[in-house]
């Protein structure tokens, strides 16, 4: 089990303790975002979103530190998915709950 699924009841809220998990949701591309062409990816309805890669994480994060490896060209829907609030703790949640339910 990961330390975020062993832990999630005792500690805080942090980037630094979480594995990336909301760069593995679905980023939808807004007028005014600013991403390099090479990143985005054409929705089932024709949408621009942002590429994953076959394992589910965004084409973006930086593997190596599990960081966003153009954090200050990030599109809009990343920067409003702020840390500790609702769809971060409910992500975690969903997240918890499947690493649980995969335990031997
Ligand atoms: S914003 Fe929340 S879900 Fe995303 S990496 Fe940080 S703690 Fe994890
Ligand atoms: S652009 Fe950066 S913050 Fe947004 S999902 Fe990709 S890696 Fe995460």
């Amino acid at each position: 089990m990961s330390s975020l699924a062993a832990t999630e009841s005792t500690e805080p809220v942090l980037c630094s303790n979480c594995p990336a998990i909301c760069c593995q949701l679905k980023v939808l591309l807004l007028p005014g975002d600013d991403v390099p062409e090479h990143y985005i990816d054409i929705d089932e309805h024709g949408m621009e979103i942002l590429g994953k890669l076959d394992d589910g994480w965004c084409v973006a994060l930086d593997r190596d530190n599990m960081c966003c490896s153009m954090y200050e060209r990030r599109p809009f829907v990343c920067r409003e998915f702020a840390m500790g609030e609702t769809d971060c703790r409910d992500e975690r949640a969903n997240w918890r709950r499947i690493a649980i339910s995969l335990q031997p």
